[in-house]
């Protein structure tokens, strides 16, 4: 039996990249919609057969409770719109996936995770590069270590976007590049090295600040871990790039794309070629936090991971806002 979802806002993420993903999926399967607008109902109905009973939208939304089709809700929304949404979720008693990044704030992330938590539902945020074996790649010389430390990583996430009127650039909407692609920049780091770190030196930028005066396009950070490796992190809304580049004692490893949908490759320095292929990675990651849901498991990306990178995103604003490092 699969399990039901059911998708909270059906903007693009949703429409391009989940539901397609959905119907590819063996462990969970696209059983409702909850939108703010009506007129996508009746096209989302045609494409993917949704019954009436399962639609919903953001006022009757709690009385998902009482659906027995639905087992898990997905966060879709605006990231400031995340914690709502989560807490929502979880006081209906169902399981809770919520996008990227988890929200504006460490005390918002602290709040989705006990509330998940207060009602006995599981929680998962979609990162879905930690479902891709790609990136299982080079989390696995971080564990097994041939090359000896992690000395210095190079990690970059950003793409030109031209919109002028979007939640992206909106402070109050949870826009920013820092939280949008920064986060992939910013998992670079933290899953090459597998530490968290422990200080940080960040610079904010615009290049167009008729467009990016509330939230920034660029952000550059540095990151300390306490094994010493050092980190130095791009991420933007006007700059196409995505890299990643660990220097080890002795050794190297280079991906591009990292943080990509699909075709995320790269190689060592002793000729190890990374290029796992893999059919469709938001489907992977459904399937795989499905069968931890199903099996009673621990989810592969947890609530606290999306934690981990949010108290980070936070000291990098204080440390872009006061002009300093930033001890964490
Ligand atoms: P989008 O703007 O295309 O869609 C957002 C949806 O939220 C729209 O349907 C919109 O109508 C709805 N919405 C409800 N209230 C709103 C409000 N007050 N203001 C604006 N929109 C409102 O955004 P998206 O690109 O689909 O992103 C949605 C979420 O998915 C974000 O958290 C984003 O970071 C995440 N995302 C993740 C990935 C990934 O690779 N994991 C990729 C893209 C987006």
């Amino acid at each position: 039996e699969k399990l039901g979802i059911a998708l909270v806002g059906l903007g693009y993420y949703s429409t391009d990249l989940l539901a397609p993903a959905l119907q590819l999926t063996e462990n969970c399967e696209l059983k409702g919609i909850v939108t703010g607008s009506p007129e996508k109902i009746p096209v989302w109905q045609e494409k993917y057969g949704i019954k009436d009973k399962n639609i919903y939208n953001y006022e009757n939304f709690d009385s998902i409770a009482n659906n027995e089709d639905i087992d898990v809700i997905y966060v879709v929304l605006p990231p400031s719109m995340h914690k709502e949404y989560t807490l929502r979720a979880a006081n209906t008693g169902k399981h809770v996936w919520c996008e990227k990044p988890m929200a504006p704030t460490v005390a918002d992330c602290e709040a989705m995770i006990n509330a998940c938590k207060s009602n006995g539902v599981k929680l998962a945020i979609g990162y879905r590069c930690q479902h891709d074996p790609n990136i299982q790649a080079y989390m696995k010389v971080a564990k097994e270590r041939p090359f000896g430390k992690v000395k210095m990583i190079t990690s970059a996430a950003g793409y030109f976007d031209g919109r002028t009127d979007h939640w992206k650039q909106k402070k109050s909407l949870g826009g920013g590049a820092m939280g949008d692609m920064g986060v992939y920049a910013l998992q670079g780091a933290r899953l090459a090295t597998g530490e968290e770190p422990i200080s940080v030196l960040a610079q904010a930028s615009t290049t167009r600040p008729e467009i990016y005066h509330e939230v920034e396009e660029t952000m550059m950070f540095q990151l300390e871990f306490p094994s010493g490796a050092l980190a130095s992190c791009q991420t933007s809304f006007g700059i196409q790039m995505n890299h990643l580049q660990v220097n080890y004692e002795k050794g190297w490893l280079k991906m591009e794309p990292h943080s990509a949908y699909i075709g995320n490759k790269g190689s060592m320095s002793d000729g190890t070629i990374i290029n796992y292929a893999i059919n469709n990675q938001q489907a992977k990651q459904m399937d795989e936090d499905a069968l931890a849901i199903i099996r009673n498991q621990e989810m592969p990306v947890p609530g606290e991971e999306g934690l981990r990178d949010i108290r980070v995103v936070e000291a990098i604003y204080k440390s872009a806002g006061q002009n300093c490092m930033v001890k964490l």
